[in-house]
């Protein structure tokens, strides 16, 4: 057994039990004489677990009873475009605040469908902070605002949800969901990708209010349509049945943590340690204002590029993989999501010592 320390920012690591759990019951899965991958997503035991799931997600999130909670696909990326065309009329404004590649790329693809406004962006800092919510300029008309509460690449995260009056505010939390307590009632809309905190990727979590849902056009194709997919409970056609039934693994496993709050302590924790480290460390840096530092995403960079190389090297041969940063932004990156323990992060910061006083 060669598993190790994987600081992935997606698909991520999960947690070894649930891993366990699912390669013991892979063949068979609860007396089903067939494994959870091969039984109708209609019959009775699918929809048995698929609905615990849901329990599990709403009691761990506390989602109020007018929200729903859908299991879609599609990745992050077709909600970009699958927002806009749902809850904006055309022509009709919405506001975006920018503050790293995940919130351009949904801007950008938001484009087409509605008329998209940039209320505020931290671009011309390199995304290194949240833009302060007094500047942002918001359109009391506009259809919705869209917020994405924790950047992955530059690893920028939103401590506080703004409060942008009666618009709806929509979110993707894909980076973030489940890691600490999510004031879902702030939102109109929730969206993430599943295979950071959630599963395997190919799953998408979307919670939903039931006002926005009235709002969902007729004429768009039923399955990019939600207020369809709310109706039919995720199975307007076939769900991706393994995702929804390792999610609900992952659930439990949460709930078996201590919920939210127990990950959020956690996860506090594990940031710190690695935050403290990097700045006093005289050699690494992290470019994040600090008040918007990612407790999920922590990039940082070495004092000369071509250490980065040896780093890598170095870092994968002691166990701990996948820290290369993402390719656009260079550097490293260790993403530190609910399923690395805090003996993961403190090895990264062992190595780390390690390796500045071995290359000063
Ligand atoms: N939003 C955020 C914040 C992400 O981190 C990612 C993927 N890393 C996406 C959207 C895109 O997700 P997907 O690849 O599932 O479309």
């Amino acid at each position: 057994m060669s598993r190790q320390y994987n600081f992935s920012s997606g698909p991520a690591a999960l947690p070894e039990a649930v891993l366990q759990q699912a390669q013991a019951e892979l063949l068979e899965w609860n007396g089903a004489r067939a494994s959870v991958m091969e039984i109708s997503h209609r019959g009775k035991e699918f929809i048995a677990l698929a609905e615990e799931a849901e329990r599990d997600l709403r009691e761990l999130l506390a989602v109020p009873s007018n929200y729903k909670v859908l299991f879609l696909q599609g990745g992050a990326t077709q909600h970009f475009a699958q927002i806009p065309l749902n809850f904006a009329q055309r022509g009709q404004r919405a506001d975006y605040v920018l503050t790293g590649d995940w919130s351009e790329k949904a801007a950008k693809e938001a484009k087409p469908y509605v008329d998209v406004r940039i209320a505020a962006s931290s671009a011309a800092t390199h995304y290194d902070r949240i833009p302060p919510r007094a500047e942002w300029d918001l359109d009391p008309s506009a259809a919705y605002v869209h917020v994405t509460p924790n950047e992955t690449i530059r690893g920028v995260e939103f401590h506080d949800i703004p409060d942008v009056g009666g618009v709806p505010l929509i979110g993707d939390v894909s980076s973030t969901i489940l890691s600490r307590p999510l004031d879902v009632s702030k939102y109109g809309l929730l969206y993430a990708g599943a295979q950071k905190n959630i599963g395997p990727s190919g799953l998408v979590v979307v919670i939903v209010r039931d006002d926005l849902l009235e709002r969902c056009p007729k004429d768009i194709p039923k399955i990019l349509n939600y207020a369809e997919h709310a109706a039919q409970g995720s199975m307007l056609n076939t769900p991706n049945t393994w995702g929804w039934y390792l999610a609900g693994l992952v659930f439990k496993w949460v709930k078996a943590q201590g919920g939210v709050a127990a990950m959020a302590e956690r996860n506090r924790a594990k940031a710190e340690w690695l935050y403290d480290y990097i700045d006093g460390s005289g050699y690494y840096k992290n470019p994040v204002e600090r008040s918007a530092r990612s407790w999920m995403n922590v990039p940082f960079t070495l004092p000369r590029e071509e250490l980065d190389a040896p780093f890598l090297k170095e870092a994968e041969k002691a166990g701990l993989l996948a820290l290369k940063g993402h390719r656009t932004v260079g550097g490293m990156r260790a993403s530190i999501y609910n399923a690395m323990p805090l003996e993961g992060v403190q090895a990264l910061v062992d190595f780390m010592k390690d390796f500045a006083r071995r290359n000063g």
